[in-house]
């Protein structure tokens, strides 16, 4: 177990080998696969760990429903997040079961036809009668076609884990800074030797870019063009109910996740709200076919944020970067929508028919075109990585990713193969002049 008085927030040192940019899941993921193998490393943070997606998110960890080329990353983060519950204490993690029902023929298809990864993954999953869903929902009127299950799926408490992870990776000896805005990179001839925050310049032989639904705006003042959204996704949790299952459960009216005080988080995969942004007309071509695919639920509105940090370019170390503008994104929560939800997440699973709601959030989802995250060293910008762009689905794979961009920094063997996360997938790139 954890010694209790591990705790973040140190002094910033001069000089490390690898700087982490970000204390989202990603980056403390990072930061401690690197520690604990006594690489010295410094994680800045502009805000608080996990102050934004990685506290705000459901807590599902997940491999049923993957896209195959993620899969060999979810088994090796798995791997991370269960023996991490071992080593850290509470953190919610449970083995409790995730499983999607269908509504519709098209549905439960999908659900089938994912079975096939199943097998050559050895992934426990397997499909359920609409019989089966009615006595796992408490229903009796067949309302679900049917569904599927994944037994060894798992959820934690974001507003945990994260924190705990990094406290990990402190004790393990990370350093880790939070208030500490990294506003552009240190370079020599064009290769990385550093980073310059707003407290200082920290040397380092490599950096880690973890930000989030930030990192296209820190790559693209370096001139690196990174096709990355920012997509506002609500959610909320409800008051204590008495337990039905272990088990998630996913539909397209809502999903809910049992959480450790006995309420559940509620939320639907998909419906979001897309805040215009500069970046968003210059990327528009890219994002046309998800924008299309995911037309009925998205939302796209033209306000305030156009000209928020976000948005901004074109700075340089002495300037305060638009990092420091917004140390924590914290957008308005949906409520109308969140309304909808709840009132689905009602009629769906009859158990909430008592349950209150307690509290509604968003946040920013960092999406890329494909809905597929980067990770990779970026060629043209020699000793930088970037693991972002997670695409609403990082929290489980957040500790592998983070892992496999510690291993592109320090040329280490990598824990899964890096192909399906190249940024070239998108077309060549390039960088300003150091
Ligand atoms: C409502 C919702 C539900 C979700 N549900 C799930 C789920 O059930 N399962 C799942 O797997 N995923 C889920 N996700 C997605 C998941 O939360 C994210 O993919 C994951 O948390 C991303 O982690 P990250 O570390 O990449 O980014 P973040 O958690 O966003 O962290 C990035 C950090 O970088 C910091 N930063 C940025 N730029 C700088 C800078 N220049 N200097 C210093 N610090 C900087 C930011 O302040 C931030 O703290 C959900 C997301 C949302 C919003």
């Amino acid at each position: 177990m954890m010694t209790p008085d591990a705790t973040y927030n140190g002094e910033l040192p001069t000089a490390t080998s690898v700087v982490v940019i970000g204390g989202g899941i990603v980056g403390v993921g990072a930061a401690l696969h690197l520690a604990e193998r006594g690489i010295p490393c410094v994680l800045c943070e502009k805000g608080t760990v996990a102050g934004e997606q990685s506290s705000r998110n459901w807590g599902w960890v997940r491999k049923q429903g993957r896209r195959p080329d993620e899969l060999a990353l979810m088994l090796e983060s798995d791997r991370i997040w269960r023996r991490l519950a071992q080593e850290i204490g509470e953190i919610g993690f449970r083995t409790g079961g995730v499983s999607y029902f269908a509504q519709t023929d098209a549905e439960m298809q999908r659900h089938a036809d994912w079975m096939r990864y199943a097998e050559e993954y050895q992934i426990e999953t397997r499909l359920l009668s609409a019989a089966e869903v009615d006595a796992m929902t408490g229903r009796s009127d067949r309302h679900f076609k049917g569904g599927v299950t994944s037994p060894t799926d798992a959820y934690a408490e974001p507003r945990l884990a994260v924190p705990a992870m990094a406290r990990y990776a402190v004790h393990k000896g990370a350093t880790i800074c939070e208030r500490t805005a990294v506003r552009t990179l240190l370079r020599e001839g064009g290769r990385v030797t550093g980073v310059v925050t707003e407290r200082g310049t920290v040397r380092a032989d490599a950096v880690v870019l973890a930000g989030g639904v930030w990192s296209r705006t820190f790559l693209e003042n370096l001139g690196v063009s990174f096709p990355q959204l920012g997509v506002r996704s609500s959610a909320m949790r409800t008051s204590p109910v008495a337990p039905i299952s272990t088990s998630t459960f996913g539909a397209s009216g809502a999903s809910i996740r049992p959480r450790l005080d006995g309420g559940y988080t509620v939320g639907r995969a998909t419906a979001a709200r897309f805040d215009l942004i500069p970046a968003g007309i210059r990327h528009f071509g890219a994002f046309l076919p998800v924008l299309w695919k995911r037309r009925r639920m998205m939302k796209v509105r033209l306000g305030k944020e156009f000209f928020g940090p976000l948005g901004r370019h074109r700075w340089d170390g002495d300037d305060t970067s638009p990092f420091e503008l917004m140390r924590t994104a914290d957008p308005a929560p949906d409520e109308a929508l969140l309304r909808d939800v709840f009132a689905s997440a009602r009629t769906l699973y009859p158990h909430l028919a008592d349950a209150r709601p307690v509290e509604t959030w968003a946040s920013l989802i960092d999406v890329m075109p494909d809905e597929m995250p980067v990770i990779d060293r970026i060629a043209s910008v020699p000793g930088l990585v970037v693991a972002s762009g997670m695409s609403g689905h990082g929290f489980g794979l957040g500790p592998g990713a983070g892992a496999l961009a510690a291993q592109l920094a320090v040329a280490r063997e990598p824990l899964a193969d890096p192909a399906p996360y190249r940024l070239s997938r998108f077309g060549p790139n390039r960088a300003a002049a150091a």
